[in-house]
């Protein structure tokens, strides 16, 4: 009913994706992250994979373009739902 306050609420409803950042493509590294042997990351400023992300990352330093966007896998999920 009432969010205020709730600063990750906010942040869910504002963020922006990266335009190459799809459903599909997070739905993917969730399961590369469950199944497989990495911690799959999303930079959701330029769009470009990371690893050795938690699953709940959020704010990691992407090594492409140097922005704090790096976010795992299922918090993106859980924003793209
Ligand atoms: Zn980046």
């Amino acid at each position: 009913m009432c969010y205020n306050g709730f600063s990750s609420q906010i942040w869910s409803t504002t963020m922006k994706l990266h335009k190459s950042i799809t459903t599909a493509r997070i739905i993917a590294a969730c399961e590369e992250g469950t199944f497989g042997m990495g911690n799959p990351g999303i930079c959701i400023a330029c769009g470009d994979d990371a690893d050795g992300c938690e699953p709940d990352a959020r704010n990691y330093t992407c090594e492409s373009c140097g922005e704090a966007q790096v976010f795992g896998a299922e918090e993106l999920l859980m924003c793209a739902s």
